[in-house]
């Protein structure tokens, strides 16, 4: 029986990445390997889709902002988190995204780390939104996108939280929802991407990491550290890169799906064959913004569900 449901899930998988390109895609964890689930579903063909029922939902929204990162996260507690902003260009296009899903506050704010095409649009966020809490590494640049970011956030009131390795973000404990830091593990580094906050967020059985623009240096230390980095969907570092996705780290990993934030026609020719093979080869989805266009994350913290604005 375990093996027909498999085959099932398995098939439904294939159908809809061949035949819709990226418009839908269903994930799981090991409960499609439970024999109660399995009997469920056959009694009632509506018993896994929980949007029929009223657990709450996590929403992430990795919105494609062309050449940059910036994903919205909508938390099951009803409480939001947005990761970075993209490039000055695209900050109409988050403003306007989240203003369009209702809401005029942002609970955490988390920049990554201070390069533009993650904070460029963060100004005009911080000048649109409630701001709650806002996350930085402990790194500067002077670049003005950077100075003007700090200036909007000062002339607000509001105070800069550092973020590394066991910041946990949320202000109200809850057993299956944790936002935790894991990188940067170390005070200086060479590059800036290094500095990146990485975070993974939990919510029940489905992991989604977030890893900024951290390269090949963050991910070993992490895997020094023992950090655990398994996750279902990652949103990979610096945009595909080969100095980032490092073939242990994405053993580690493990992810079903991994998400790239990438620009058409980009100048960096990202992402890099090299990195997507090494997540192709431990058996992962690759997922791009500029073949996919948004890409909207959907899970009651037991199974997922993968949507996205455009076929590719
Ligand atoms: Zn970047």
């Amino acid at each position: 029986m375990k093996i027909k449901r498999t085959a099932l899930l398995t098939l439904v998988i294939l159908i809809c990445v061949s035949l819709c390109g990226c418009d839908s895609i269903f994930g799981s964890n090991d409960r499609y390997y439970d024999d109660q689930y399995y009997d469920n579903y056959y009694d009632d063909p509506y018993a896994d889709n929980h949007y029929y029922d009223n657990v709450p939902q996590l929403v992430c929204h990795y919105i494609d902002v062309g050449q940059g990162d910036s994903e919205f996260v909508e938390l099951p507690n009803g409480e939001s988190m947005l990761i970075d902003a993209g490039p000055a260009e695209s900050g109409d296009t988050v403003v306007n995204y989240i203003q369009s899903l209702g809401y005029d506050r942002i609970n955490y704010l988390v920049a990554t780390h201070p390069h533009s095409d993650h904070i460029g649009g963060m100004k005009r966020v911080v000048d649109s939104f409630t701001i709650d809490n806002v996350y930085m590494p402990k790194a500067t640049a002077t670049t003005s996108s950077y100075q003007n970011l700090l200036k909007s956030i000062q002339s607000k009131g509001m105070r800069i939280t550092t973020a590394k390795a066991g910041t946990k973000l949320l202000r109200h404990s809850q057993s299956d929802l944790k936002a935790e830091v894991l990188a940067p593990n170390s005070d200086s580094y060479e590059e800036l991407n290094d500095y990146s906050v990485v975070i993974k967020l939990t919510y029940g059985k489905v992991r989604l990491l977030f890893m900024g623009d951290a390269t090949q240096v963050s991910e070993n230390e992490m895997l020094k550290k023992n950090k655990n980095v398994s996750a279902d969907i990652i949103k990979v570092g610096h945009h595909g890169s080969s100095s980032s996705s490092g073939e242990q780290f994405v053993k580690k990993v493990k992810a079903q799906f991994a998400i790239v934030s990438v620009g058409a026609g980009n100048d960096y020719h990202h992402p890099h064959t090299k990195a997507m093979n090494r997540w192709k080869k431990q058996g992962t989805e690759v997922l791009r913004t500029d073949e996919c266009g948004d890409i909207v994350l959907s899970t009651d913290g037991d199974e997922f569900n993968i949507d996205t604005a455009k076929g590719g």
